[in-house]
């Protein structure tokens, strides 16, 4: 014998079910077969629905009760051939007057018992499971058709009964060897108690029923035919990468299930395996596809874990208080008392310190849990023993799933390291002594992420996928995006990222795609993309709570710089050319860098000093390993450099300002460079990443731009520029005549920073410094006579977005 169930999705409508009827036709060629069918997709919600309304005294339970009538006769009309038609029409009609004469009842008493709502869903398989039966015989498919409600004996406990397995196998034996018929159809789901009133054996139940038939008879297997190809390592609708799982173990498979994995229902598993009888899980839009095979022997598949699933709608309590202490007798009573009320529990953890216990249970018994457990402790709660019980809800449970994580350390600590990194909360632990199942509870919120984040852990080996928000698209935001798109493969291939980039914005709009937005197409996006409101780009990107997050801020904004802060507290990471963040108060800058640290997410800004140039990794490398810095001398502006490299006294100074700004190696306002601020924030930030708390105002600057040319505008700085083109004429000829160069020089000694234009004479590291080259030199306990120095092109977009790329990276990989 050997045993098929079907879906309800495989047989939703008249087209699935002739899917349905070629592969019964192909498996009674093979040995005598029982096929059990869940009702049409949909129904049993739907009877459900009209039970409800109904008791409810809403009327439009008779529309729903139409639907579905409506569904069976089109199917029955399109899979029977008309000359045999009327006798099935007529029974599918009369079952569906049966539903509509119960509801009508419920209606009338304003009341709908766990019994009647059994009855009512029944009718779901038995309609089903008849006209299917009638559509195989006439296609020459011979078959008898069974109530299953004649053969499974339950208890009374309607909507989820308990199988009378004594009665029933017996029943099922005697039926089977009594029927010389090769093809048997029977509907899931449905039984009967033993006084034969209609019970249901929990929703998904249909698995269960094909089980016990399975076991009764000894079948050969049972085959679990679905809309997926076999049990997948996470759920496919929260994991797009999910893979199938070949082969797996009763005991995983069971876990697996018991933790959320829809695909096949818990109690399935049970009969079966004590019978050693395999279960193939297989696609009925895919019956070439291998599907999962579940037996006793597990098949080891390189990893420690088999799969991840996941459970919502938990609620934990905790029972707290000094009084349990070494007590014996507090977790009995608290598991008598919910095990009263007939709740189930579903987690259970409890410190060491035995200051507390801790159950999941579901959402749906919160109300009778709480009562019958404060009723349980009341004499303790009452004189200050325990704390009422407390109550933590939207929670859920993921859970790791493997028979050889017992042979493999370390899982648990990769487990919670991933949930870490990613700021994924964790409230509670669970590992039971078999080792084959770890548990976390965790937000609901936080699901999906968890499980994706997990999944990537465990069973991707091949990429890791970072989630990444570009802020500013000028000009080095632009050129950033290219470089992403032009260097993708290269990541994949070599580095097993995938960089996506999740969102883009601008000052005007922002546009957001989880699957990627494409980059050769980004501008037309964003231009037909919703305004931009910062405040709701950084709700959106906290919102997504996408795993591997990474915010780029590409602009020279102060409001985006001061979102950091929100961002890093979720575990995104922030990667920053913006110096404005690290340039403000000390106060924020060290903010920023501890909440990075707390909420294990990345704040670099390696571009706020000498753009792609690596100066800060260096200084950090230096710091890191022990070495102290002395001094700090440097040219750091780009700009500057550019500038009185090109002013030689015969184009004029502003005019030499304005080539810098056109070439684009300027800071958006101009004023920033020329004032000497931007070389002083970046001798502030290198001091401060030595561990100086430095505020821009220690800072001692000695311009040399005339102050008219501060006042006012962008235009008025250029026409005031142009006025006292002596006064920069004159700077040229005295360092020119002493043949000198004029460099902006900033220095870091002893806590102290300056900043000013310098006379530089030949021998000197800075006088062949060309371009816009930045050069730093670093005077340390190691590097004493002769600086190390760190030298090239201080600014300029392209340099500039690969340092941020790069520092990108660098997060990705952390
Ligand atoms: P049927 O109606 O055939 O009984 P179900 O809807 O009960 O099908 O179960 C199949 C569904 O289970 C799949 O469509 C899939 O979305 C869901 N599912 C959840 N977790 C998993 C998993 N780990 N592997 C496969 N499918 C899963
Ligand atoms: N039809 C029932 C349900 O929807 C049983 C099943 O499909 O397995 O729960
Ligand atoms: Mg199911």
């Amino acid at each position: 014998m050997q045993v098929l169930k079907f879906g309800g999705t495989s047989v939703a409508n008249a087209e699935n079910i002739h899917k349905v009827v070629a592969i019964v036709k192909q498996a009674v060629q093979r040995e005598k077969t029982i096929v059990i069918v869940s009702a049409l997709g949909g129904i049993t919600d739907t009877l459900l629905r009209a039970g409800q309304l109904a008791a409810s005294g809403q009327e439009n339970y008779k529309e729903l009760l139409q639907v579905s009538e409506q569904r069976h006769l089109e199917t029955v009309k399109s899979l029977i051939p008309v000359a045999l038609q009327s006798s099935v029409l007529s029974w599918v009609k009369q079952r569906c007057n049966e539903i509509e004469d119960i509801c009508n009842g419920v209606f009338l008493l304003g009341e709908l018992s766990a019994r009647t709502r059994d009855r009512i869903i029944s009718f779901g398989e038995l309609l089903s499971s008849r006209i299917i039966s009638e559509r195989l015989k006439s296609v020459s498919t011979p078959n008898e058709w069974k109530d299953s409600r004649e053969l499974i004996v339950t208890d009374s406990t309607f909507g989820f009964a308990a199988i009378d397995f004594s009665a029933t196998n017996k029943k099922v034996q005697e039926y089977f060897s009594g029927s010389a018929e090769s093809l048997f159809m029977a509907p899931g789901f449905i039984a009967s108690d033993a006084h034969g009133a209609t019970t249901t054996i929990g929703r998904g139940g249909s698995d269960y029923t094909a089980a016990i038939f399975a076991a009764a008879t000894n079948a050969t297997i049972v085959e679990i035919w679905t809309d997926v190809s076999g049990m997948m390592t996470a759920d496919p609708r929260l994991v797009p990468n999910a893979k199938v799982i070949p082969h797996i173990s009763y005991q995983e498979a069971m876990e697996l299930s018991h933790f959320g994995a829809k695909v096949i229902y818990p109690p399935t598993i049970q009969p079966v395996m004590n019978k050693n009888i395999p279960v193939w899980i297989k696609n009925t839009f895919a019956p070439d596809d291998y599907g999962t095979l579940i037996e006793s022997r597990t098949v080891k598949n390189g990893s420690s874990i088999r799969g991840i699933s996941s459970i919502n709608k938990i609620v934990l309590l905790s029972l707290e208080g000094s009084g349990m202490i070494g007590i014996p007798g507090f977790s009995k009573r608290l598991f008598e008392a919910l095990a009263n009320e007939r709740i189930n529990v579903i987690l259970i953890t409890q410190g060491s310190s035995e200051h507390s216990i801790c159950v999941g249970i579901d959402e749906s018994s919160v109300h009778e849990a709480k009562k019958t457990v404060d009723n349980a402790f009341a004499y303790e709660i009452e004189t200050k023993k325990v704390e009422p019980i407390i109550v933590e809800r939207e929670l859920a449970i993921v859970a790791l799933v493997g028979d050889n994580m017992k042979s493999h350390p370390g899982t648990s600590g990769k487990m919670f390291g991933a949930l870490g990194r990613n700021g994924v909360n964790v409230r509670a632990i669970a590992q039971g002594s078999s080792e084959r199942n770890i548990s976390a509870v965790i937000a609901v919120a936080d699901v999906r992420k968890a499980i994706n984040i997990l999944h990537e852990e465990f069973f991707e080996t091949t990429y890791k996928q970072v989630n990444l928000f570009v802020t500013g698209v000028g000009n080095v935001g632009s050129r950033l995006l290219s470089q992403l798109a032009q260097q993708r493969r290269y990541l994949e291939e070599h580095l097993h990222l995938q960089v996506r980039v999740v969102g883009i914005a601008n000052s005007r709009k922002m546009a957001f795609n989880e699957e990627g937005i494409d980059l050769n197409n980004w501008r037309q996006l964003l231009e037909d993309a919703v305004p931009m409101s910062l405040q709701e780009y950084i709700e959106v990107i906290r919102s997504k709570n996408l795993r591997n997050s990474v915010f780029a801020d590409v602009t020279a904004n102060d409001k985006v710089a001061e979102t950091y802060d929100q961002l890093l507290s979720k575990s995104i990471s922030v990667v920053a050319c913006n110096k404005v963040a690290c340039s403000s108060s000390f106060s924020y800058y060290k903010k920023l860098k501890d909440l990075a640290r707390e909420y294990n997410a990345s704040f670099a800004f390696e571009t706020n000093v000498g753009a792609g140039l690596p100066v800060i990794g260096t200084l950090n490398d230096l710091l890191r390993s022990g070495d102290k810095i002395n001094r700090i001398e440097a040219v750091l502006s780009g700009t500057l450099n550019f500038v009185f490299n090109h002013y030689k006294g015969e184009k004029t100074f502003a005019e030499v300002v304005k080539q810098a700004q056109d070439e684009g190696y300027t800071e958006p306002d101009p004023r920033l460079d020329l004032s000497g601020t931007d070389v002083m924030r970046k001798i502030m930030i290198l001091a401060r990443e030595t561990g100086e708390r430095l505020e821009l105002e220690d800072i001692h600057n000695i311009s040399f731009m005339p102050e008219s040319c501060m006042k006012g505008d962008v235009a008025n700085f250029y026409q005031e520029m142009s006025k006292h083109e002596d006064h920069f004429k004159k700077l040229y000829a005295e360092a020119a005549g002493a043949g000198k160069k004029l460099k902006f020089v900033a220095k870091y000694e002893s806590g102290k920073a300056s900043v000013g234009l310098q006379h530089i004479d030949a021998n000197h590291d800075f006088y062949h410094l060309y371009g816009k080259d930045n050069v730093v030199l670093f005077y340390t306990n190691r590097y004493t006579e002769q600086p190390l120095v760190v030298k090239g092109a201080g600014a300029g977009a392209e340099v500039t977005a690969s340092g941020v790329f790069a520092d990108i990276i660098r997060t990705a990989k952390m």
